[in-house]
């Protein structure tokens, strides 16, 4: 095996560890900076497409549980305010809680169908559907 051929192996390698729908659904951390009066989130789109949610829905969810108004700017998003990461990252985590985790197998594997104005989360895997509440 030549250098290139090893190196490709431990790229594939690499990839398998972080798939998505594996054993335990792992939430990326956020990335990003203080500048000035604002928290720029360098990763938003990262993590809303490794959670498979659409970036404008996380980006709305986190200026409304956060209390902040903020916008979406290339592939960032910028808070209006200064905030340390440990606070989005637990908002992050409710998102995902609300919005991707199934209630009754955990698994990340669900869609969001709408029906009459109400949405619903569909589970993919085990078939479970429970109305959303919030109101993003
Ligand atoms: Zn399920």
């Amino acid at each position: 095996m030549n250098e290139y051929e090893r190196m490709l192996e431990n790229a594939y390698k690499k990839i398998k560890v972080v798939s998505v729908g594996a054993e335990r659904f792992t939430i990326p951390k956020v990335m990003g900076k203080v500048a000035g009066k604002n928290t720029i989130i360098t990763n938003i789109n990262d993590i809303a497409s490794h959670i498979r949610r659409p970036v404008e829905h996380l980006a709305k969810f986190l200026q409304k549980e956060l209390a902040v108004s903020g916008k979406l700017e290339s592939s960032s998003l910028v808070l209006k305010t200064k905030l340390n990461s440990q606070k989005v990252n637990e908002k992050i985590e409710q998102y995902v809680k609300e919005f991707v985790l199934c209630y009754e197998c955990k698994k990340p594997d669900t869609e969001i169908v709408s029906e009459k104005g109400v949405k619903s989360k569909h589970c993919l895997a085990c078939g479970a559907k429970y109305p959303i509440k919030s109101k993003i």
